[in-house]
């Protein structure tokens, strides 16, 4: 039971490879997704291939995967008037913070899934947030994760562990942890079913996989798939 983990999967690159990551380390994976209106919700749409996909990888991987669960969260759509949620263009504001920022959704985000893992049984909580290549989001920071942690355990009178194998990665870094967890198998998977671009359109099949192409969580995967693949060459 100790070594069961939830991983905060969305259907986009960080949190396949987050999902990767666990399934090769502990004995039992739960997934959670949510809906909170996010205008790239073809992202949730990919989460079950991804997941068969992963499962198909590996036979222990098969083995350890286990339920998905989906939460919906509408209000925190209605709450935030953020280019993730509204038909607006993708622009960096006075505070240095880019309009796709939707304040304090890791937090709401961790908050629930560790109410889901109480439930569970489950003692880790997986997510991609990482400090890196960021957009400067806030709640992605290390500090605002360890002081989150610190909070749930009190609050819920636990030893939750929220691991964040993503946080010290780069772009580039984070494909090529994909290839060491599943091989090209893994990289080809996250390239073909995988979905970040904000405007939640497929768009043209890239080298780097599908996708608006200019849009800035575009724009980051396309630069990190680049250096990737330069340095393996
Ligand atoms: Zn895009």
């Amino acid at each position: 039971m100790s070594e069961g983990a939830l991983v905060l999967f969305s259907g986009g690159q960080d949190s396949t490879t987050c999902l990767a990551w666990a399934l090769d380390r502990y004995e039992r994976v739960e997934t959670l997704g949510f809906d909170y209106g996010q205008r790239h919700r073809v992202e949730l749409e990919r989460r079950a291939a991804l997941r068969d996909g992963l499962a198909a990888l590996k036979p222990e991987w098969r083995e350890r995967l286990g339920e998905d669960h989906t939460i919906a969260l509408p209000a925190l759509g209605e709450l935030s008037d953020t280019a993730l949620t509204r038909d607006v263009e993708i622009k960096f504001g006075e505070s240095g913070l880019p309009n796709t920022f939707v304040p304090g959704r890791n937090i709401v985000f961790l908050t629930f899934a560790a109410a889901l893992a109480y439930r569970r049984g489950l003692k880790r909580i997986v997510g991609g947030m990482c400090e890196t290549d960021f957009s400067g989001y806030p709640d992605c920071r290390d500090d605002t994760i360890k002081a989150l942690q610190v909070a749930l355990n009190l609050g819920m009178e636990s030893r939750f562990s929220l691991e964040t194998p993503l946080m010290w990665l780069d772009k580039a870094q984070t494909w090529a942890l994909a290839e060491d967890l599943g091989g090209s198998a893994l990289v080809e998977l996250i390239v073909e079913d995988t979905h970040t671009c904000y405007l939640g359109t497929r768009g043209a099949r890239h080298a780097w996989g599908y996708g608006c192409g200019a849009c800035p969580a575009c724009d980051l995967r396309a630069r990190g798939f680049e250096r990737y693949t330069a340095a393996r060459a």
